[in-house]
This record gives structure tokens, C-alpha cells and sequence, in this order.
């Protein structure tokens, strides 16, 4: 499925929706969450319309690294590297996922709790 009708983060990838864009590549954009939990709270996706990390196959594994390493180099970029920072899916209601296109949360510029709420 690689676009979804009605799906709000493909809107975003096709810039049908404005978002606060942090980076951009053919297949992955990352952007500023519009309602941030952390000083540093940017979301990752891939352009490719994957409901969930659930949904994730295995030829798909060179594009969930590459989502991995920009938010690695956006960590870098905003200097939260040495403190920390969390990258996180959230799969499913129990999990709190609301946009149900793949994304990755960068969290960062806190001390976050363990276990998560
Ligand atoms: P989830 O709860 O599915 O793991 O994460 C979805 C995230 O998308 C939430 O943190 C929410 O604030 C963010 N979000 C929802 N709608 C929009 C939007 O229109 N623009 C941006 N930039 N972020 C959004
Ligand atoms: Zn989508």
C-alpha cells in the first residue's frame, strides 16, 4: 500500500498538509510533532504507507535503518546525544498510537521516566 487516501502522515509526505519539515530524502521525512512531550520531540516516517512496526517485512528492514540513523543525526543535530534521548513506535490503542502510518518519535532534552506511563 504505498499511499493511503485519507491517511494524515501521507498527506504530510506529500506536503498536502504543511508540517515544521527538520529533514527530507526521497523516502523519509522527519518533522516536528505538533503537539511536543520533550524539548526535543520530531517524528520520522517513511514515505511508504505502513499501518503500524507490526506491519513491517523484512525487505523493508534497510528503510527502517535508514529512519533509524536520521533520527540519530537529528539527536546529534539538537545536541541530545550525550544526555540521551528515546526512540519510540508506539503500536496499537494500548500504546497510545493515533496516526496509524509508521512512525518513529524522537524524544529528547528530559529525563524520562522507567517504565514509560
Ligand atoms: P502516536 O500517538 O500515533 O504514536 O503518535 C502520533 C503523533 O503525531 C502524536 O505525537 C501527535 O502529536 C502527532 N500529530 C498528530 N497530528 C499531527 C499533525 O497534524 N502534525 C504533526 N506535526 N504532528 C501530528
Ligand atoms: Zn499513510
Amino acid at each position: 500500500m504505498p499511499v493511503a487516501e485519507d491517511c494524515l502522515f501521507c498527506k504530510i509526505f506529500a506536503r498536502e498538509i504543511p508540517a515544521k519539515e527538520v529533514f527530507r530524502e526521497d523516502d523519509i521525512v522527519a518533522f516536528e510533532d505538533i503537539r511536543p512531550v520533550a524539548p526535543t520531540h520530531v517524528l520520522v516516517i517513511p514515505k511508504v504507507h505502513i499501518p503500524s512496526i507490526h506491519d513491517l517485512t523484512r525487505d523493508q528492514a534497510p528503510m527502517l535503518a535508514r529512519m533509524m540513523e536520521v533520527a540519530n543525526r537529528i539527536a546529534d543535530e539538537r545536541k541530545v546525544d550525550r544526555d540521551g534521548y528515546r526512540l519510540v513506535f508506539n503500536k496499537g490503542p494500548q500504546a497510545g498510537q493515533s496516526v496509524y502510518h509508521l512512525h518513529l518519535h524522537l524524544l529528547g532534552g528530559r529525563a524520562m521516566a522507567w517504565p514509560p506511563g
